[in-house]
């Protein structure tokens, strides 16, 4: 089945392949048991079913699934942020003592999780000094627990080679987790460049509104965990916290992700409330129709800043002279995602000026909602970085990042020239506006 029809089949659970019948949705804490033998198989993990909503619930599961059928993977678990979801994929790999491997270019919150948070906890976080495979094949050793990237960073833009990184990572036994939040299943699917584990901000293009709050995680159900019994025991050996459930042995090519669910989900409880999980579903049903026209705004919008003279410079994927360039055609069937970053001439407070006199742009923190936004990461995002770290993070002080939204293009584009005449006032306008527009 396409995409398209993937995305849309939500709100009932039926199976649009087979036209079985849907099974109805709605809200409960917890769920009845038959018996208390159906009771004792549910706890067992021995029998599929609800138990209590911390753990599972059938509206979350719907999300779980359809996302998982995007990606390609075998199974997903649903958290209530992005962030709560990076932090559930690595707790579930590494613990005190086990190093990550990660390009720099990240999320700012994920470099803050990364740096500050895991390193509290014993895990150590290496950042490579670029996201070059070989550059992070030089950090991997023993105690390496994954490799993690954004399939496109944000806000840097770049976009890393999945498969030469899974190549690297798996050459010393060790799986590729890879942020897709910004790519979306959509224009981009890890698995199918052998990455083992994805993890979504669901608030961002899948939620699609910018209302929502939510966070994914997929397994590719291909990482082999009981062939590294030393490096990964908590798969293939007894688990303890769970009587001695061996997860390899119960669950095959889900042990990952129904560890993290049963370990994770339950114990600690970042739980996706089911309400949200419908209305993620909402914007889930036309990602792929959204997409398209992100993309293509972008593209427009991205054209007219480059042509303008009062723009410095423009970092968008989709030109032929991006370093990018031949990763968004290997990646991203040649379609730059409309998350990208400009710098106006007069460096800082050019940027801050123009900053301040957009008008429909929106001023604020997110990404992938059907609005355009606007952010400043030196002041907002990334403000907690040094500047060596900004720097390797690719965030200069003037850099504007854009999250295009599906408005018309030459709206866009007017808002974006009216704001330049505010920060440039003595520069010429774009020769090629109205051809643009
Ligand atoms: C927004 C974002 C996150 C964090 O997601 P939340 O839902 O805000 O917690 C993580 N990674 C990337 C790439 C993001 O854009």
């Amino acid at each position: 089945m396409r995409k398209e029809t993937i995305a849309v089949h939500a709100g009932y659970d039926g199976d649009p392949t087979t036209g079985a019948v849907a099974v109805p949705i709605f809200q409960t804490v917890a769920y009845e048991f038959e018996s208390a033998d159906h009771a004792a198989a549910l706890f067992n993990l021995e029998a599929d079913g609800f138990r209590y909503s911390r753990i599972a619930n059938p509206t979350s599961a719907v999300l779980e699934r359809r996302v998982t059928e995007l990606e390609g993977g075998v199974g997903g678990v649903c958290v209530s942020s992005g962030q709560a979801a990076l932090n559930y994929a690595i707790a579930n790999l590494a613990d005190h003592g086990g190093n990550i491997v990660s390009t720099p270019q990240l999320y700012g919150t994920t470099h803050t999780l990364f740096s500050f948070v895991l390193a509290r906890q014993g895990i150590n976080v290496r950042f490579a000094a670029s996201d070059r495979p070989a550059d992070i094949a030089a950090l991997i050793d023993d105690d390496t627990r994954c490799v993690f990237c954004e399939s496109v960073g944000n806000p840097a833009g770049n976009i890393c080679d999945i498969a030469a990184f899974a190549t690297v990572a798996h050459q010393r036994g060790v799986p590729l987790v890879v942020d897709n939040t910004v790519a979306t299943p959509i224009l981009l699917r890890p698995f199918d460049h052998g990455a083992d584990i994805v993890v979504h901000s669901l608030t961002k293009y899948l939620g699609g509104h910018g209302t929502t709050m939510g966070g994914l995680i997929v397994d590719s159900g291909r990482f082999p965990w009981a062939e590294h019994p030393k490096r990964f025991p908590m798969f293939s050996q007894p688990d303890r916290s769970y009587h001695g459930l061996v997860y390899t042995e119960r669950f095959g090519p889900r042990a990952y992700i129904e560890r993290c669910r049963s370990v994770y989900l339950r114990t600690t409880g970042a739980v996706l409330s089911p309400l949200s999980a419908f209305l993620i579903l909402q914007g889930v049903e036309t990602i792929a129709v959204r997409m398209e026209r992100h993309v293509e705004n972008g593209r427009r919008v991205a054209e007219f800043l480059k042509a303008d003279p009062r723009v410095d410079w423009v970092r968008y994927a989709g030109f032929a002279d991006s370093p990018y360039h031949a990763l968004t055609q290997k990646y991203l069937g040649g379609k730059a995602t409309p998350l990208f970053t400009f710098g106006v001439k007069g460096g800082l407070e050019a940027g801050k000026a123009l900053y301040d006199s957009l008008r429909l742009i929106k001023r604020l923190v997110n990404i992938g909602d059907a609005k355009s936004l606007a952010c400043h990461p030196a002041s907002t995002t990334h403000r907690q970085m040094s500047e060596a770290d900004l720097r390797a993070a690719g965030v200069s002080p003037e850099m504007i990042r854009l999250s295009i939204g599906i408005e018309n293009a030459g709206d866009i584009i007017e808002d974006l020239d009216q704001a330049l005449a505010v920060a440039v006032p003595q520069a010429e306008r774009a020769p090629a506006l109205s051809a643009i527009a």
